[in-house]
This record gives structure tokens, sequence and C-alpha cells, in this order.
């Protein structure tokens, strides 16, 4: 069947959407506004399924003969969204580039479920930043009663959806974890923003049912690992958990950490003893290792400590090549060392190493791209004002990711000195090698060795 037959066809069954599930397939089609580019991709956690390339209307759609039914994700890059699909499905989606979460319906045979799980992500991105702004300045109580309230309304909104369409038994549940876990991790994360927030401790000033939920969490349930209200829930649990294990049992106070190694070594072990599912455990690892070699505020030695400890206790683990990779990196960009041997465009086209660039002087490096203007607009602003107090550094911009008119238009414009402009020709290979773990990352360098590989332009120490 070519593709915009099977569409028609589509708009035929998913017109009378409420019928019952009867094939054992799945169709997922839709029209793309604004495309970005010309495929859908779709992904089973990590892994990709199927991709399916827009036609001359904008519009894709894919045939799955047999799937387990579950989350997965689809994809228009840089974009993407979750879809939740079971045997029988026939799902729509529309969506706007411009307004890509908000402007996405669902519609069809298994559309509910997902408009409704859109729906409560959406909710949340609010929820969080009231969080944020309000809600963790809350007294326990108040904060307990709180989100309470927020969770049972979702679970009554549910229970409503549950009444008019008919859910599956597994969607129900999906929606239902989705949504617990959720408000679970809000009060996993109280402790620590309430304390930043208002300077005040309170971990014995519970109410006893603040963490009653505790008893009943999974960490042995595969079809959770890659729900993301669950994994956020774990990985903010975990780290509860040693907070107040490192209080009571090591020493450490007022829930601050100063010695990272330690508290890293400390979630290492706790999740090592509590983690029974082998996935979930392996990612839980890895995002301890990721966090902190991320960082990259340790000592080299510690640094060395820290991987031991993680080869001891998971070898095997399945992200061990890109934990090694990072690891490697780290140690590469560590002070003293010859800054990596990469190579950028200048203005006039000329090939030229970093290690060239910074020769003989005293370099800060930064890195910037034409789609983050604001972003663009301050560090330019910070450059002004760091050449008149610190007359001996030379600061080098790299733009990366954005096509060489716009680069050199943005150079112009900021009156920025072309000589010490460089782009980024491979921008993935140098993220890796300079370890590229925020948007405001600035190397600071001498006679070509590094000074400070994990600094910013408004935190380095000139
Ligand atoms: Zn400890």
């Amino acid at each position: 069947m070519n593709k915009s037959l099977l569409f028609l066809f589509l708009i035929g069954i998913t017109s009378c959407s409420t019928g019952k599930k009867q094939s054992p397939k799945v169709f997922f089609a839709g029209e793309i506004v604004n495309p970005t580019n010309d495929y859908v991709v779709l992904y089973k956690h990590s892994q990709k399924l199927d991709s399916a390339k827009l036609d001359e209307n904008n519009r894709f759609s894919f045939e799955l003969d047999s799937i387990q039914e579950g989350l997965y994700n689809f994809s228009h890059a840089p974009e993407y969204q979750y879809i939740y699909l079971e045997k029988g499905d026939s799902i729509q989606i529309r969506l706007n580039t411009m307004d890509f979460d908000e402007s996405l319906v669902f519609s069809g045979i298994g559309g509910d479920i997902n408009n409704f799980l859109l729906d409560l992500f959406l909710a949340n991105e609010k929820e969080e930043f009231r969080m944020l702004s309000k809600n963790y300045k809350l007294d326990a109580y108040e904060f307990h009663a709180e989100i309470e309230k927020l969770r049972k309304e979702k679970l009554a909104a549910l229970q409503e959806l549950s009444l008019e369409s008919e859910l599956s038994v597994e969607a129900l549940k999906m929606a239902e974890v989705s949504i617990n876990y959720t408000y679970f991790n809000y009060k996993e994360i109280y402790p620590f923003e309430h304390r930043k927030r208002t300077g005040k401790k309170l971990t014995n000033a519970l109410p006893s049912s603040f963490y009653a939920y505790r008893q009943n969490v999974s960490f042995d349930n595969k079809n959770l690992n890659y729900l993301k209200p669950y994994y956020n829930f774990v990985k903010s649990h975990f780290k509860n958990l040693s907070y107040l294990g490192c209080e009571t049992k090591c020493g450490v106070e007022e829930e601050k950490v100063t010695n990272q190694l330690h508290f890293n070594r400390h979630k290492l072990s706790l999740i090592d003893s509590l983690v029974i599912e082998s996935e979930l455990k392996d990612n839980l690892f890895r995002n301890v290792a990721i966090e902190y070699l991320l960082r990259g505020r340790d000592t080299e030695r510690n640094n060395e400590i820290f991987i031991q400890d993680f080869y001891l206790r998971s070898g095997n683990n399945r992200h061990i090549a890109e934990v090694n990779e990072l690891y490697e990196g780290v140690r590469n960009i560590q002070p003293k060392k010859d800054i990596p041997n990469l190579f950028v465009t200048s203005m006039n086209g000329d090939k030229i190493s970093l290690k060239e660039i910074a020769k003989n002087k005293k370099v800060a490096f930064y890195f910037w791209t034409g789609t983050k203007q604001r972003y663009f607009r301050d560090v330019v602003k910070r450059v002004a004002e760091l050449s008149n107090t610190v007359e001996d550094y030379t600061f080098v911009g790299i733009n990366y990711e954005t096509d060489d008119t716009t680069w050199k238009g943005m150079v112009h414009n900021a009156n920025l000195e072309k000589s010490n402009q460089y782009k980024a020709d491979d921008f993935e290979k140098l993220a890796k090698v300079l370890i590229f773990n925020q948007r405001n990352k600035c190397i600071i360098t001498k006679d070509a060795k590094i000074v400070d590989a994990f600094t910013t332009m408004w935190a380095a120490n000139f």
C-alpha cells in the first residue's frame, strides 16, 4: 500500500475512533507543520525501531506488525516526545515544530491516553516552576498537603477518562504510575530545595506520612526503567538517601556535600545494595559516574579512586564504554596538561590547532552558537568587560553549529576582534574531547597548557 492510500485509510478508521481494538497491528501517522527535517523516527527506550520519511504534504506513517505495549519515543529532530502504543492502536498526530509540545494533538484509537499523558507532561512543566518559585518554601505540612492535593486531582482526572474512554489495564497503570512518581519525586527533592530557599533544615520535622509511599516503591520492575517520572524519582531518592546516610553515619553536616568523592561512593554503595533490576542498576551507576565526572571539579587522584570503585561494583556495566571515554576525556584536560590537539577554522578559512592558537600566551576559550542569540550577547558583553580588567589574556571565541554567513555576520555586528574568532569543524568531536558539560563553558590555558577546563567566563579566576 502506498503512503497516501494508507493515510486515507487511516482517516477512514480513525473517524470512528472509539471502536474496539481488533487488529494486532499498530498504525502511527500524522502531519508535521513547519518540518525541520525529512524524518520522524520511532524509538523504544534509546533504540531506534523505525523511521518514516515525510511525503510532499509533510505527512508520515508507520505500520508496525507486532509490538509490545508500552512507552515509545518519536522524534522529529531535535524535538522528541513520548507515545504510548499497544496492539490495535491507530494513532494520528498533528504538530507544529514552532510550538512542539503545546501544538501536539493525538487522535484515533489510542489517542485518548496519549493526550492525557501529554497534558500531564505539560501540567508538570508548569507545576515544576511553581514548586521552585513558591511551594518548596512551604513548611513540611503545607507542602505535603499541596502535593497530595495535586496528585489526587490528577488521579481523579484519570479516573474520569477511564470512565469515558476504554483504556486498557496497562495504559491505566502507566498513567497512574506516572502521576504518583511525579509527586513522590517532589517530596524527595523537598528537603534540599527547602533548605536552599529558607536556610532551614527539617529532616526531623516531617509529617509521619510524608514518605509513606517508600514502603511500596519497587526497584525491580523492568517496565518502569524508562518511564521518566519514575527514573527521575529514583535518582532523587538515592540522592536523598545518600545525604541522610552521610549525615547520620559519615559526619556530613547541614545536607551540604563537601566531599564529592565520598558522597558519590556512598551513593554507589546504596544503589548497589538496594536496586535489583540489572538495567536500572546500570543506568543509575552510569548516572552517578557521569554527574560526578562531569563536574570536573575533583582531583585526578580522586577521579581515579572513584573509577576504581565503579569498576569493582559495575565492571560489566552496559554503559562502561561511555563511562570510560568520559573518564579518559576528563583526565586529558586536567590542569598542566596540553590543550587537546583539535583543529578549528579561522575567519580566513585557515585550519589551525588549539595548541597553535594558545601557544606563548594566556587564553580564555569560550564557545557560542548562532541559535543562542541571548547567550552570545551576554558573552560578548563579558569579553568586553574582562578585556579592560585582565589585559594579559586573549579571549578566543569558538563558534559551533552555525552556517558561515550567520557566523561571520554575528562576529562583524558584535565588533569582535576577527583574528580571535574560530569555528569548530566537527562540534561533536570537539564536545567530546573538551567535555562540553555546559553551554557557558570556558577553558583557561597558559602557554598551551590547561589551567582550568571546567569553568565559565563568569566564574573563572583570571
Ligand atoms: Zn557517606
